[in-house]
């Protein structure tokens, strides 16, 4: 299909005659004064004027010398007779998207931005505090000492356990589904069109018709299964604590077995945590803690005095710890 060419407009800027035709009229018929190429606009609607068996032989080429418009095939300038072999096209007319919703994209960049410098800023603030720069000095003693061991105890036993249909185990027994939404899915929901105009450059613009897909989300079903296995699963653990400097491990019973069956317990990972509370020297309330091993931990006795960092959010450096002097 051929494309209809409309007259793009212009205004006199010396008698002010406005609606001026860009192909037809390359000199105000009111003054006699030449096309000026950055004065071309769209018409509303109601103003447009095809242009009658238009060939389009490419942009318009600006007189360097007056400023005039002058078709591209031109040697000589209509308005002042100067060599057009070296000038340069006009610059297209943008139009003005009026009325119309920015689209979706872009204002998530833009707002996104200051979004990835504010955080930029706090993790170069949070690393410079890593680096000490944001810690006080200050004075404590030690005020107590706790310390806790832990032993985690399995038991094998039937459980119930969710999981979608393609994930439950071949194990599985008593599995019952039932359908949920599992995720969405995007699918093309018609298009979304508008008429754009495009500036062609020698005085006259075309229009095109834009359109983008839409899409709309729908939600893809699958099986949701509750099913019930036998499995190791942690139970109530082993622990031992006290506020001395005489560790003991936990005490209790857990029934091993030699064949794998309900009811079956055994012994997980053991954790130790051996605690130093430490009093500022200046503000009796605050108290600071500390975990080492237990040899260090013990060393550590009631009353003695220690300089230490503390960070400005309050929290004790431990590694920072020194006897004072
Ligand atoms: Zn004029
Ligand atoms: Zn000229």
């Amino acid at each position: 299909m051929e494309e209809i060419h409309y007259e793009m407009l212009w205004d006199c800027q010396y008698c002010g005659t406005e609606k001026l035709l860009g192909v037809s009229q390359r000199f105000c018929p009111g003054c006699g004064s030449a096309q000026d190429p950055d004065s071309r606009y769209f018409p509303e609607d109601e103003d447009k004027v095809a242009v009658a068996d238009h060939k389009y032989i490419g942009a318009d080429k600006r007189c360097s010398a007056c400023d005039a418009p002058n078709a591209a095939v031109t040697k000589h300038c209509i308005n002042c007779g100067n060599n057009m072999d070296d000038e340069n096209s006009v610059d297209l007319v943008e139009e003005k998207k009026k009325n119309e919703p920015v689209p979706a994209p872009e204002p998530k960049k833009s707002n996104s931005l200051p979004k990835i410098i504010l955080g930029v800023v706090i993790l170069l603030g949070v690393l410079l505090c890593i680096g000490g720069s944001c810690t006080k000095d200050a004075a404590m003693q030690v005020q107590s000492h706790s310390w806790e061991q832990k032993i985690a105890v399995k038991e094998y036993a039937r459980v119930q356990e969710k999981a979608w249909k393609d994930k439950v185990p071949y194990k599985a027994e008593s599995v019952s589904c039932r359908e949920k939404e599992r995720s969405t899915e995007k699918i093309p929901d018609g298009k979304d069109c508008k008429t754009v105009k495009k500036d062609k450059g020698d005085g006259s613009f075309v229009e095109k018709e834009e359109c983008k897909t839409r899409y709309k989300e729908i939600p893809v079903m699958d099986q949701y299964c509750t099913y019930k296995i036998e499995k190791w699963k942690d139970i109530r653990p082993l622990i031992s604590s006290g506020k001395d400097l005489s560790p003991y491990p936990p005490k209790g019973n857990v029934e091993t077995c030699t064949i794998t069956r309900i009811g079956c317990q055994k012994k997980g990972t053991k954790t130790e945590t051996y605690t130093v509370h430490f009093q500022d020297s200046t503000e009796s309330s605050t108290v600071y803690t500390c975990d080492f091993s237990q040899d260090i931990w013990k060393k550590y006795e009631v009353g003695i005095q220690y300089d230490a960092q503390v960070s400005l959010l309050g929290s004790l450096d431990c590694d920072t710890i020194k006897r004072k002097q």
